[in-house]
């Protein structure tokens, strides 16, 4: 179990930048091939932009075309939660950071073999760091 970070709204707001605040606090979405790691192919791994909680792998990542950053999996198991997302008339399932409650994206069962899965993120819900 990880430990849990949990801060108060005026705690985020001053810790995040405010396009960070409204994806990771507001679950807001970044428009498609607006983020600074959507065509990034260096080897490291990516954590996030909120609490450094580590979330992907750059082995992980692939060319979704769709704008957005996507994985076929997370670098850990607990690194993140899921929840079934109604919003916009839509069936999704949003994807949370496990220690600090971030909004990151969602995920889609979409992707390439073997997982099968797309988790399609926000840039800026993410830091990456060099290998
Ligand atoms: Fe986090």
């Amino acid at each position: 179990m990880k430990e849990k970070i949990k801060l108060t709204e005026e705690e985020w707001k001053k810790k995040l930048t405010p396009e960070e605040y409204h994806i990771l606090r507001e679950k807001g979405t970044e428009r498609p091939f607006s983020g600074k790691y959507v065509d990034n192919k260096k080897k490291g791994k990516y954590v996030c932009a909120a609490c450094g909680n580590e979330l992907f792998d750059s082995d992980d990542k692939f060319d979704s075309g769709t704008g957005w950053p996507s994985f076929t999996k997370t670098s850990d198991k607990g690194s993140v939660e899921e929840n079934e997302d109604l919003a916009y008339g839509m069936v999704r399932t949003e994807v949370l950071c496990s220690k600090c409650g971030g909004h990151l994206g969602h995920v889609f069962d979409d992707g390439p073999k073997p997982t099968g899965k797309r988790y399609c993120m926000n840039s800026a819900s993410l830091k990456f760091e060099d290998k």
